[in-house]
């Protein structure tokens, strides 16, 4: 508890100059003015739950299910639903046997559901054909956060070159049997340990028939307006060795947008008054997960990519992102497409196909230790604060913040975050107590961008939230061509 409290006091900076070789952070080239205090770098990790749960992941699981995975032949959405051996029910039933051995070692607070529904005909569907999601539900255990989820996906499916061709082999061994075994190793090893908020732990089919599968989950969370605080898609995260020769075992993408899916014209306008554009939940979950991310797996680092997600492609996030849930996507650094949506074939002597031995265990398992990580320390913080508010009644050189205060017994108070404008991560932070409102004096919110993030008694931290202008909405100012603001 007093190391705890210590940390907490430190106004750790977990991320900092590493990893950051953009070359646009200037370090300290605008001096704060005010109080506030430029905090040591730290990228420390210090949480014991989630150093094991990174320990405990384990590469050799993940191999074992990628190729039990490939050997169903084939795991096109189409396939066959009911031989036990071959296509998509067979992939489906087995990864249901999985996830039931797994919560057996939960006490009880892992339950698994097959989510089933008839998707009608569609683009990539000829005829109405029944999809089932397998979701694993890991309960929180504090009444306070219990309803509030997180979501970790990969897609069970798989195609060949033609996604409606159901008969052709599609070994999909890292498009996405590796997603699809970096979730399953994660649900064997956090199904272990408790955490204040719920983790789902979830595999989909229909990704390749047009997101299917995650659209309907998200919809359904919608409708029943569950509490998903954050997604995270694991899509082709095995391969290493990419198509322009490079070989990077050390680095995973992650794709965040900046302006939100789901934004209103209302909402823009007042992002664009505060140039806000860079900083979306989706894109605070990102900075978070390479903070986590850097700090407990330090020898594999996550770049962040500032897209939603590779160019002009997509992935299962995105109808989460399409809801208003802040999601993320997973991805190896350089991609082999010829090892991707082929049908297995050698032609001039090249081999062609999503094939197991294209596939690096050893690195799906870190991709699995960063999301692993960065779940665990979500759903054991406190949620982020809600109502962050920059208070623009006044003109003035301070920046003045207000929040909504967390209901968490186990809460121990806030930090202030910010950054220059042109600084990709978050660079500082201050701890600022149990308190709902601050002024960072003599720092004005027009040259830097600032968040505040909830922190526990043991030292977890929360994503940060970005603030919303209160007090002068754009509709009170002047036009744009006046000179006074
Ligand atoms: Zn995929």
């Amino acid at each position: 508890m007093k190391l705890a409290k210590k940390l907490f006091r430190l106004t750790t900076l977990t991320l900092v100059l590493v990893g950051l070789s953009s070359g646009v952070y200037s370090a300290v080239a605008q001096k704060p003015t005010g109080p506030a205090k430029r905090s040591a770098p730290s990228s420390r990790a210090h949480n014991e739950v989630i150093s094991s749960i990174v320990r405990d992941i384990d590469a050799r699981n993940i191999e074992r299910t990628i190729r039990t995975l490939v050997s169903f032949g084939t795991r096109n959405t189409l396939s066959e639903q009911n031989d036990p051996k071959r296509g998509v029910g067979a992939a489906r039933d087995w990864l249901y046997g999985e996830f039931l051995k797994i919560a057996e070692a939960s006490g009880g607070r892992m339950t698994v559901e097959k989510q089933t529904f008839e998707q009608p005909k569609a683009n990539r569907v000829p005829q109405p054909t029944m999809l089932t999601n397998i979701v694993a539900t890991l309960k929180g255990t504090q009444p306070e956060s219990a309803d509030r989820i997180y979501v970790v996906s990969g897609h069970y499916d798989s195609m060949c070159n033609s996604p409606t061709d159901a008969k052709c082999d599609a070994p999909g061994a890292n498009d996405d049997a590796s997603g699809t075994a970096a979730v399953l190793e994660m649900a064997r090893v956090m199904a272990k340990h408790q955490f204040d908020a719920t983790i789902v732990f979830m595999t989909v089919p229909g990704e390749e028939q047009g997101l299917l599968g995650a659209t309907y989950f998200a919809e359904q969370a919608k409708q029943k307006t569950v509490n998903i605080d954050a997604m995270f898609t694991n899509d082709i995260i095995g391969n290493t060795l990419g198509g322009n020769g490079v070989r990077d075992r050390g680095n995973v993408r992650v794709f965040s947008e900046g302006v939100p899916s789901n934004e209103t014209t209302a909402e823009g306008n007042t992002r664009r008054s505060v140039g806000g554009e860079n900083d979306s939940a989706s894109r605070q979950l990102a900075r978070f997960i390479k903070e986590v991310g850097d700090a407990y797996v330090p020898q594999f680092k996550v770049t962040l990519i500032y897209r939603r997600d590779r160019y002009g492609r997509g992935g299962d996030h995105i109808p989460f992102l399409e809801r208003g849930f802040p999601a993320v996507r997973f991805t190896e650094v350089n991609e082999e497409y010829k090892h991707q949506h082929q049908n297995v074939r050698i032609e001039n002597g090249v081999q062609y196909g999503d094939l197991p031995e294209f596939v690096d265990f050893a690195y799906v398992a870190n991709v699995a230790r960063v999301n692993a990580a960065s779940l665990a320390m979500m759903a054991l913080a406190p949620t982020r604060p809600r109502n962050v508010a920059i208070l623009t009644a006044r003109l003035s050189n301070d920046t003045d913040l207000k929040w909504d205060a967390n209901k968490e017994p186990d809460l121990a108070g806030y930090e202030i975050v910010w950054r220059d404008t042109t600084s990709p991560v978050w660079t500082n932070s201050k701890a600022v107590g149990n308190v709902t409102s601050f002024t960072m004096k003599g720092m004005s919110k027009d040259n830097y961008f600032f968040g505040v993030r909830a922190v526990d008694k043991d030292g977890n931290r929360s994503v940060v939230s970005y603030p919303r202008p209160v007090g002068r909405t754009p509709a009170d100012r002047p036009a744009p061509s006046s000179s006074q603001p």
